[in-house]
Parts: C-alpha cells; structure tokens; sequence
C-alpha cells in the first residue's frame, strides 16, 4: 500500500474541490497538510478540523493570492514552517472563467495567467527551493488539464495557461531532478466541482459530452484525482518525473 507517513504537503487550492480531495487522500496516506486558499477560510477551516478528526495528522490553512509573487512566497514560507519543512507541494489552485475568445478582455486574461501560471511557477519555485535546502528530495504535483494538450471554446485563455504549466513542469523535472525531487501533472478531464456547476447540472450537455467524448460514461468526481497524486508523492514513483497521468474518463484518448 502506498504510504506517505511523516510527510509534509502544501495543496492550493485545498479549500474544495479537487485540491480538497487530493489533501485528503494526502492526510489518509499520512502526510500532515496546509490547504492555500483565497477568500475562502471558513470552508477551509472546516475541512481542516474535519481531514484532522478523520486522519489525526496536522491540517492548517492558510488565505493566499498564488498570483501574487510575494503573497505566494510568503505564504510557502508559512507553509513550511507550521509543518517544519515541505517535502510534497500540489499546484491545484485554478480558475476558468468561460468566455469567449473575442470577449476575452485584458483583465480577464491577465487573472487566469496570474492564477494558473504564474502562481504554479511563484509556488513551486519557492518550495522547490526549500526542498533542497533541505536536502531531503521532494514531489512537486501540478494540477494541469487536457486542456494542456487541446483547447476548447470559451476556454482559450484557460488552456493557454495550463499548457504553459505543462511545459513549465518538463524543465524543472530536468533542473530538479539532481535534488532528488520530482515534478510530474495530473490532468483532469470535466470534474463536477464549483469551476463547473452550472455546465455539470446542463443535464442535457453532461449526456451528449459522455456519449461523445467520455468513454467512461460518466462526469468525473474530485476523489478520481487523489490516488493519482499519492502515487506521485510516494517513495514508488521516485523515477517517474516529467510525466503527466490524465484523470479524464479517457476523453483525451478519443479522436
Ligand atoms: P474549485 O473552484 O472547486 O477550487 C478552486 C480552489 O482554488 C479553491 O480552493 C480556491 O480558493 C482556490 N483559488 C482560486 N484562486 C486562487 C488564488 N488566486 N490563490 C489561491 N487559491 C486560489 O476548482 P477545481 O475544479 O477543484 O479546480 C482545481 C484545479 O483543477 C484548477 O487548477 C483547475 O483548473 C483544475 N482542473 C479542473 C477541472 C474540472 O473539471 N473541475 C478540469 C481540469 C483541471
């Protein structure tokens, strides 16, 4: 059974949704967390107090803009210090905003670059520099999407900036690896989480999106994703780096 006892975990975007889910499975293998967040303390604080009734390890929280170089640093710093260290830090916190193309105006572009890519790269360049000053190795996750690999309508910008992170992930698995940490992406396919409500409640889109495109036959769920990142943290996976494992029902498969 694959096991993360006495590890240390940073999750943004661990307030709900697929971060939330990948923290639990994290605290279930044994790994004490921090869940970023932005604006959303109480529901952080909440799953804090319940992923620690459930799994006894020690679960934090912490109110950061990952879009915000020094906010995003400081915030890692904090991280590490309520746990004593990083050893596995998962770049999940995102935001798609559906619009489309030629209604995409400077601010709305600038948001979803500043969350999804430059705040994976703020993140994971800082706890990858606490990793080796530690000289303990670590597992760096990026929370990506397939839509890193092909793009879709009223969501350009979105997957611009994922497929940003999935070439971001390659080079630093290259620089890093002589640390001893790894860096590897989960990609999700449609997930049901509040990025997607009202598109995931479109009864009748969910059907004719699974017909064509899901060979699974169903919507995802946030728990599809936490085996995937114990496995990318584990002591298992120590020569898998640079890799992307998609989470998608198999949508990317299909022509
Ligand atoms: P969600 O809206 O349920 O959760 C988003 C989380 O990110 C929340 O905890 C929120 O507080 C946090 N967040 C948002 N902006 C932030 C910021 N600037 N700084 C810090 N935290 C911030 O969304 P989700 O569906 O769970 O998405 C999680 C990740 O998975 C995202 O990167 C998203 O792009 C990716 N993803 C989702 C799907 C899907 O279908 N749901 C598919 C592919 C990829």
């Amino acid at each position: 059974m694959l096991e993360l006892a006495g590890s240390r975990a940073l999750v943004t975007g661990g307030s709900r949704g697929i971060g939330l889910s990948i923290a639990e499975a994290l605290a279930v293998a044994g790994a004490d967390v921090v869940l970023c967040h932005l604006n959303d303390g109480e529901r952080a604080a909440a799953e804090a107090k319940r992923l620690s009734a459930k799994t006894g390890r020690k679960i934090s929280h912490i109110d950061a803009d990952v879009g915000d170089c020094d906010a995003a640093r400081a915030m890692v710093a904090k991280a590490a210090e309520l746990m004593g260290g990083i050893d596995l830090c998962i770049s999940n916190a995102g935001i798609c905003q559906f619009t489309p193309f030629l209604e995409i105006d400077s601010a709305n572009w600038s948001k979803h670059v500043a969350t999804n890519f430059s705040g994976g790269f703020f993140v994971t360049q800082r706890a990858a520099q606490l990793m080796a000053e530690q000289k303990t190795g670590g597992r760096i996750v990026f929370v990506t999407s397939v839509g890193a690999f092909r793009s879709n309508a009223t969501q350009t910008h979105y997957c611009a900036t994922k497929s940003g992170l999935h070439i971001l992930a390659m080079g630093m698995a290259i620089e890093l690896a002589p640390f001893g940490i790894t860096v590897n992406c989960i990609a999700p396919g449609w997930i049901h989480t509040d990025i997607n409500d009202a598109a995931s409640r479109d009864t009748s889109a969910v059907e004719n999106w699974i017909q064509w495109n899901c060979p699974a036959g169903r919507l995802g769920k946030p728990q599809d994703c936490g085996g995937a990142a114990v496995f990318l943290c584990s002591k298992e996976a120590s020569y898998v780096t640079g890799a992307t494992i998609t989470v998608d029902g198999g949508w990317n498969a299909k022509l």
